[in-house]
């Protein structure tokens, strides 16, 4: 298990890369009312749909943006909605972009945590030298804290689509050089339990899967890892007994089909790694030959969730 990528530069520009993307989200969003066990009121549901209604809308408009249409409903930044100057570039202003994804962000390379000064260790920082992990490495757009912490958490919430979006292209437009150079050949999202994705009315990982998936030209397989248990919130939980609790979360959803993969494991925010861990296990079980990390942000110290 290598630590160093091919070497091989790509571009990462998602206006380059936008055709390959083969999504199979919502793999089981098709869960019916006795499913989830909970009576649900009609007010309940009136929520819902207004929810998926605008969120379509939103969509919808997105799309007016690279058309004539866009004159009539000008496109405006996803975090602080100032009107955008070119309707078909990123999704965030230049001031956001900024703010959001540092261009330049020297990580630990097998954590990802933010490098400390001095040459970097190739075992590892004291955050993860004695933590034996299943991926290879870990790329994140920035820290857990200040601008970046508001805007993910923002992004949890179900209007904030668009949010997501734009950020799953910041991500890819800022580190998408350091994927190609892995040679990824797939994305696949850290899935999301059903009833917490029922709560949430989003799927924040899924979204960035789709943006990563748009901006390096990758399918997705959404259906390769399933969730099959709910676990105890990572927050409250020392960093053994995050790895404890993790254990057995997932399952494989077929057999094989994984076989040599290089695959770009999703999720938004990285903390100890016992989650992204887990996945990547599963995912060198069914045959992958490479699995990389890739997150918005990774928690370290006082921020860690
Ligand atoms: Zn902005
Ligand atoms: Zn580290």
């Amino acid at each position: 298990m290598g630590l160093s990528p091919s070497g091989v530069k790509g571009t990462g520009s998602i206006g380059e890369l936008a055709s390959g993307s083969q999504s199979q989200t919502g793999y089981d969003g098709a869960l019916s009312h006795r499913d989830h066990g909970e009576a649900m009121s009609s007010r309940a549901w009136i929520g819902r749909w207004k929810t998926a209604i605008v969120a379509e809308l939103q969509r919808t408009l997105s799309v007016c943006r690279t058309t004539g249409l866009g004159l009539l409903f000008p496109p405006r930044c996803a975090w602080c909605d100032r009107e955008l100057d070119h309707p078909a570039g990123p999704l965030l202003c230049d001031r956001c972009q900024e703010a959001l994804g540092p261009r330049q962000w020297p990580t630990c390379r097998r954590c990802g945590a933010e490098a400390a000064a001095g040459p970097p260790l190739p075992e590892g920082c004291p955050l993860c030298l004695h933590t034996p992990f299943q991926f290879e490495t870990v790329v994140t757009l920035g820290g857990y804290r200040g601008e970046l912490r508001r805007a993910v958490l923002a992004m949890k919430r179900p209007l904030n689509e668009p949010l997501a979006a734009a950020l799953g292209q910041l991500l890819v437009n800022r580190r998408g050089n350091e994927l190609s150079a892995w040679k990824l050949d797939s994305v696949v999202p850290i899935p999301m339990y059903w009833r917490r994705r029922l709560v949430r009315k989003t799927n924040g990982p899924d979204r960035l899967a789709a943006e990563l998936g748009r901006g390096l030209g990758l399918p997705v397989l959404s259906r390769v890892l399933r969730r099959c248990r709910n676990t105890l919130p990572q927050k409250n939980l020392l960093p053994r007994e995050r790895f404890r609790n993790v254990r057995g979360a997932f399952r494989l959803a077929g057999r094989g089909g994984l076989t040599g993969r290089r695959v770009a494991l999703v999720d938004d925010v990285m903390t100890t790694g016992a989650t992204a861990n887990e996945a990547a296990r599963l995912l060198k079980q069914a045959g992958a030959a490479t699995v990389v990390v890739v997150v918005l942000a990774r928690a370290e110290g006082e921020d860690r969730r």
